[in-house]
This record gives C-alpha cells, structure tokens and sequence, in this order.
C-alpha cells in the first residue's frame, strides 16, 4: 500500500464508492461516520459489492477483494481518523450548514499537507471553505454517480486554492483511474449539471409542446446523441461532422442559431408536465413494489460493460 491514508467523512452512498475506488489503486482508506452503525454496515456493503464484482470480472485494480478491504478501517472519531491523512473526501450529506460545519472540525483537527476535498453536487466553494485556516489546501472534486463505472470527477477551487493543490488532486484522481477536469473558477451547477439541466430543459419543453412523447425523447438521447456522447463531447462531434469546428460554424451557424431562438423559458419544473412525465416513467403496474431498483441494477450493469468496451477501444 501507498504511504498516508485517504480519510473518507461519511460513509453513505458516494462514501462507499470512494473508499473502493481509492482501495483499487491501492491506497489505505480510513472511512468516518458520525453513525458507528454505518461504518459497520458501509464495510460489509463494501466486502459484498466486491465480491460480486470480481465474480462478474469487474472489479477495479489489480489487487483482489481481500487485500482490497484489508486495505479499508472504520473510524467514529474524526481526531483519530485524521492523523496521517494524506486526501481527505468530504461525503456527508447536501446541507451547507452540516458542511460547514464538518470542514471547521477539519480544519482544526488536520495536518498543514492534506488536500481537503469535497463531493458536493452543488455546493460552492466560496460558501464552504472561505475562513477555514487550510483554504489553500481546499477543493471540490464532484463524482458522477456511481463513480466505479463513471470516472469523471469536477475538480472546482476556491478563489484561494493553490494551483497545487489543484495538480495534487489531479494527479490523485488520474492514479485511482477517475478522469479529472479542472474548472478555472467556480460557476453554480459546476459543468456536468449545467449541461444536463440544458438537455432537460429541452426535453421538458419538447414533451409540454406536444412533439414528442416523453418515452420518446428519452429514445433520441439513448439510441442516438448519447451512442456518440460515450466517447465524444459535443464539440468534438461537431468538429467531426465538418472540416473542423470552425467549418461547423461556417456551415451550420445560421441555422443553428434559428433554432436556438425558438427555445423558450425556463421550464416550471412542477405541474401537468411534470406529472405527465412521470406517469410515462412508470412501467405499466405502477404498484410494481421494486421496479426503480430493478432499473438501477439495469443501470449499473450496462454502465460496467460500457465502462469495460471504453478501456478495450
Ligand atoms: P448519503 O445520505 O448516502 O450519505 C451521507 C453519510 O454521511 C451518511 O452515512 C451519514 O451518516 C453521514 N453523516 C451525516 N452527518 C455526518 C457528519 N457530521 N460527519 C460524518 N458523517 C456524517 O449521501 P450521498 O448520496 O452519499 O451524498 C454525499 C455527498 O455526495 C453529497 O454532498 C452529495 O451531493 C454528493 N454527491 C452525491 C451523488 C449521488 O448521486 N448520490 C453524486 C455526486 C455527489
């Protein structure tokens, strides 16, 4: 194992996720709870998803699921957990006030060389970290869920965060084989967000307009832009679709522009549309006690193979 501990705060959902991903590339992992039971339930969860991954031939690293979780401690004394901390992932859940919190006990507890690092979704770091002794050391590296098969994380500063910090987290992430993008600044939604609250907006717009079914509309994203957008970002895809992106612009600018025009407003997001929506989403027995799990395992699995045909190409 690696020298330094990587200390995971709060061992929910994305904590879980963390810790195995940090595991796989073969750090040692201090997982904290402010709930003792979840550590102990988070470290068998852990211990299970392993060994259906290596069962399934999925399972990240080259170490296996043994030497993996021996890798792994639980911790319910965050003084404790802190001493020796090289990273340190923030996972406690979406509530400014619960973050603030955490990162003032933090910064007190932390040596002067660890990166504090939070997964918000959408958080700024302006209002998480600004006062903290050990801003420069702070940043938000934002995971996309579930993070063993997504790899991208947002890596967002602080106005004060050194470029090093910065570059430490960077190369942190590229070692675990997460994929990092830098933000320059912070903006609300980060990026990934940004662009997905413009594809819903859409959506909703196109269902409430009454072209397309919402079923539908679903089918364009994942039968057709979405079979590009596994391997290339709209730009790209532009650049692709021409002699290069300028070309794009030259060729397909004014028409591109017409049709931006007729976007309207921002969606209501509640009301007859949403309920529309919703009904289309259900399948047909709506009692149907456990068909959203049963759609996430779906998920998970195409997301596994899909994550296992990126690496071969
Ligand atoms: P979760 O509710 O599953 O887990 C939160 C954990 O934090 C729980 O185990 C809870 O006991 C623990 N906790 C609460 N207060 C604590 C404290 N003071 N100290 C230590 N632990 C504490 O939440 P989650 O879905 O894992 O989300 C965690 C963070 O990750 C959030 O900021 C969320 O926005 C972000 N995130 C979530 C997703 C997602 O899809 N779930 C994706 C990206 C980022």
């Amino acid at each position: 194992p690696k020298e330094g501990s990587v200390v995971i705060i709060g061992s929910g959902l994305i904590g879980r996720s963390w810790a195995m991903v940090f595991t796989s590339g073969g750090f040692k992992v201090r997982l904290y709870d402010i709930v003792k039971e979840q550590v102990t339930a988070a470290l068998e969860d852990i211990r299970k998803q392993m060994e259906e991954l290596r069962k399934s031939g999925m399972l990240r690293g080259s170490l296996n699921p043994e030497e993996q979780i021996s890798l792994i401690s639980g911790f319910s004394d965050l003084k404790s957990a802190l001493e020796g901390a090289i990273f340190i992932q923030e996972c406690v859940p979406e509530n400014l006030e619960l973050k603030l919190k955490i990162f003032s006990d933090i910064d007190r507890f932390v040596n002067d060389s660890a990166i504090i690092s939070s997964s918000t979704s959408c958080l700024s770091p302006t209002k998480m970290f600004n006062g903290l002794r050990h801003v420069k050391n702070c940043i938000v590296a934002h995971p996309v869920n579930p993070p063993y098969y997504v790899p991208l994380v947002e890596l967002v500063p602080h106005p004060q965060t050194e470029p090093v910090t910065v570059e430490r987290t960077y190369a942190l992430m590229k070692k675990i084989g997460q994929s990092p993008v830098k933000l320059m600044k912070e903006t609300d939604g980060f990026v990934l967000n940004r662009l997905q609250y413009a594809v819903i907006s859409e959506a909703w717009r196109l269902v409430q307009d009454g072209v397309i079914s919402p079923r539908d509309v679903d089918i364009v994203m994942s039968e057709g832009l979405g079979m590009r957008y596994a391997f290339l970002g709209p730009l790209e895809t532009a650049h692709l679709n021409a002699e290069g992106f300028e070309s794009y612009c030259e060729r397909y600018g004014e028409g591109i522009k017409r049709v931006l025009e007729t976007f309207g407003p921002v969606p209501t997001l509640s009301g007859e549309v949403a309920k529309k929506i919703d009904q289309a989403l259900w399948e047909d027995q709506t009692d149907k006690p456990d068909q959203l799990k049963a759609r996430r395992e779906w998920r998970d699995a195409c997301l596994s193979h899909l994550a296992k045909l990126k690496k071969e190409m």
